[in-house]
C-alpha cells in the first residue's frame, strides 16, 4: 500500500513538471508554470525522504529552511545581467550533486557482494560520475568567464588542446571499463571523475564568454542527463523523469540559440568568432556617413509616427532602461495615438528570454510583443524603428556578407523601417565584435548616450514639446 502511495505521489510530481515546462513555454502563464514545477520538486522530495527514512524530520525541516534561505538571497540579490552566471553555478551543482550521490550509492554496494543486478548499478554510476563532473567543473569555468573573474572572457586556448581531451575522453572509457569490471575499487571511481573534471575545464576554456550561455544551456542538458542517470543508481523513477526532463529541453534550448546565431553547436565549441579576413574597418564604414541626433531632434520625429517599434538589446539590459522603454511607448500611446510594438530577437542580449524577461518585469503588455518572424515582414510600415542597445541582432551584413562571422544570422530588418533611431554610447562593436553599417546608413540617427539616461532625456523633451 504504501508503495502504491508513494508511487501515485512520484507521478503527480511528474505531471506537475510536464505542465510547469508548458506554462514556461509562454509568458503570461510562465510564473505559474515555475511555481508547479517548484512545487512538484517538493512533492518529490518531500516523499522520497519519507520513504527512504534515512535522516529525521528535523534534519528534513533544517534542510529545507536553509537551502529555501540560500535561493531566496541569491534570487533578492542577483542582478537580472547577472541571471546567466547564476543558472551556470545552480547547473554546476546539480551534476556535483549526481557525482556525490552515485559515488555514494557505489561505496555502500561495494561493501556487498557484486552480483549481476549491480551491472546496471555501476554503469549508471559511471556515467553519473562522468557526465556530472563534465558538467560541474565545466559550469564552474563558464560562470567565471561570465563573471569575467578568475578565467578571462575570452578564448583560451594551446596547441594540442583537442589532442589532450581526446586522450582524457579516452582514459574515462577505459576506467568507466574498469569501474563495471570491479565496482569494489572506488578509487577508480574518483579518478574517473577527477579525469571528468579537467576534460570539463578544457572543453569550457577555449568557448569566448559571449557564447558561454549556448554552453550553459547544454550544460544544463548533461546536468539532466547525469541525475537521470543518479535516478537509475537509487532505483527512483521520479529523478529519471525530472533528469530526462531536463536533459531533453536543455538540447531543445540548445539547438533554438543556435539555430538563431545560424551557427552550428561544433563551431560555437570548437571555433572562434571573429571578423573575417579583409572584411570593412570601423572607419571604411563609418567615417564622415554617421548622423547624430539630440533627443530634442528626436521628439520632432514621434510628432507624426502612427507606427513605433521598439527593438531591445543587450544595452537595455546594462543601463536597465525597460521601466523608461515602457513610459516612453505609454505616453506615444496615449498622447500621439502611436501603434506600439515590441520587436524581440531570440538572443538578444546574453541569456534565452532575456528581452522578455525584462520586457515582463517593467509590465510591458505581452501581446505587444512581437517575435522576429511575426514583425520582420511589416518593418517597411514602421514610420520609427527605435534599437535600445542592441548591435548585432539588427546588423544588416547578416544578409549581405556571406564571410561576416554573423552571415545567415537572422535578423531584425529595422532597416527596412522607415526611420531608425539607434540609443546607444558609442559606435563600438556588439558581441560579434564587427561594424554595423546599419549606423551609416540614410535613414539611421545616433541618439548616443546611456540607454536609460537618453530615453529619459527623450521623454522630457517629448513632454515638453
Ligand atoms: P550586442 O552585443 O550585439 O550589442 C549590444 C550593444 O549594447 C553594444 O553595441 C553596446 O554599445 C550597447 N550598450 C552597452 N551598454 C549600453 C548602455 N548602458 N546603454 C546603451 N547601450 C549600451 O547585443 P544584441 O542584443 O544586439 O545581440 C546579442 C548578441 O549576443 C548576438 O550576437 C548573439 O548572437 C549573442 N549571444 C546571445 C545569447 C543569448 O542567449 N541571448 C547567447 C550567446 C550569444 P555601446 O558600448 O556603444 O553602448
Amino acid at each position: 500500500m504504501k508503495e502504491v502511495v508513494i508511487n501515485l505521489a512520484y507521478l503527480l510530481a511528474s505531471a506537475m513538471f510536464v505542465i510547469g515546462l508548458k506554462g514556461l513555454t509562454h509568458p503570461r502563464t510562465a510564473v505559474r508554470g515555475n511555481l508547479t514545477g517548484a512545487l512538484g520538486m517538493l512533492l518529490a522530495i518531500v516523499v522520497t525522504l519519507i520513504d527512504q527514512r534515512i535522516i529525521g524530520y528535523e534534519v528534513i525541516i533544517a534542510g529545507a529552511v536553509v537551502g529555501g534561505l540560500i535561493g531566496a538571497v541569491f534570487a533578492i540579490k542577483i542582478q537580472m545581467t547577472a541571471m546567466p552566471q547564476m543558472v551556470a553555478l545552480f547547473n554546476g551543482f546539480g551534476g556535483g550533486a549526481s557525482v556525490l550521490v552515485a559515488g555514494a550509492a557505489l561505496i555502500e554496494s561495494g561493501i556487498i557482494e557484486v552480483s549481476g543486478s549491480m551491472t546496471q548499478l555501476v554503469v549508471a554510476t559511471v556515467f553519473s560520475g562522468l557526465i556530472g563532473s563534465v558538467t560541474f567543473w565545466g559550469s564552474l569555468i563558464a560562470m567565471f568567464k561570465l563573471w569575467e573573474k578568475v578565467v578571462p572572457g575570452g578564448n583560451v586556448t594551446f596547441p594540442g588542446l583537442q589532442v589532450v581531451n581526446a586522450i582524457l575522453a579516452i582514459i574515462c572509457v577505459a576506467l568507466g571499463v574498469m569501474i563495471i569490471m570491479d565496482p569494489t575499487n572506488i578509487t577508480l571511481y574518483w579518478g574517473l571523475v577527477a579525469a571528468a573534471g579537467v576534460m570539463g575545464i578544457l572543453l569550457t576554456i577555449p568557448i569566448g564568454g559571449a557564447d558561454m550561455p549556448v554552453v550553459i544551456a547544454l550544460l544544463n542538458s548533461y546536468s539532466g542527463l547525469a541525475a537521470a542517470a543518479t535516478g537509475f543508481v537509487l532505483s527512483n523513477n521520479v529523478l529519471i523523469i525530472a533528469g530526462s526532463l531536463v536533459g531533453a529541453s536543455g538540447l531543445i534550448l540548445t539547438s533554438i540559440m543556435c539555430k538563431a546565431m545560424n551557427r552550428s553547436l561544433a563551431n560555437v565549441i570548437f571555433g572562434k568568432l571573429a571578423p573575417a579576413e579583409g572584411a570593412a574597418t570601423a572607419d571604411e564604414v563609418y567615417a564622415g556617413k554617421v548622423k547624430a541626433a539630440s533627443p530634442e531632434e528626436v521628439a520632432m520625429l514621434f510628432d507624426t509616427a502612427r507606427r513605433v517599434v521598439f527593438v531591445p538589446g543587450y544595452g537595455m539590459a546594462v543601463a536597465q532602461a525597460q521601466h523608461v522603454v515602457r513610459d516612453l511607448a505609454n505616453w506615444l500611446t496615449s498622447n500621439k495615438g502611436a501603434e506600439v510594438e515590441y520587436a524581440i530577437h531570440p538572443v538578444a542580449g546574453r541569456m534565452p528570454g532575456h528581452m522578455n524577461v525584462l520586457l515582463a518585469e517593467a509590465n510591458v503588455p505581452y501581446d505587444q510583443l512581437k517575435e522576429m518572424d511575426e514583425i520582420n515582414p511589416t518593418l517597411d510600415t514602421a514610420d520609427v524603428a527605435m534599437v535600445i542597445g542592441a548591435n548585432d541582432v539588427v546588423n544588416p551584413v547578416a544578409r549581405t556578407d556571406p564571410k561576416s562571422p554573423i552571415a545567415g544570422m537572422p535578423i531584425i530588418d529595422v532597416d527596412k523601417c522607415r526611420t531608425v533611431v539607434i540609443v546607444k554610447r558609442s559606435l563600438s562593436p556588439g558581441f560579434a565584435g564587427i561594424p554595423n553599417p546599419l549606423f551609416a546608413a540614410d535613414n539611421t540617427l545616433m541618439m548616443f548616450g546611456d540607454g536609460k539616461k537618453a530615453l529619459l532625456e527623450l521623454v522630457a523633451a517629448l513632454k515638453e514639446g
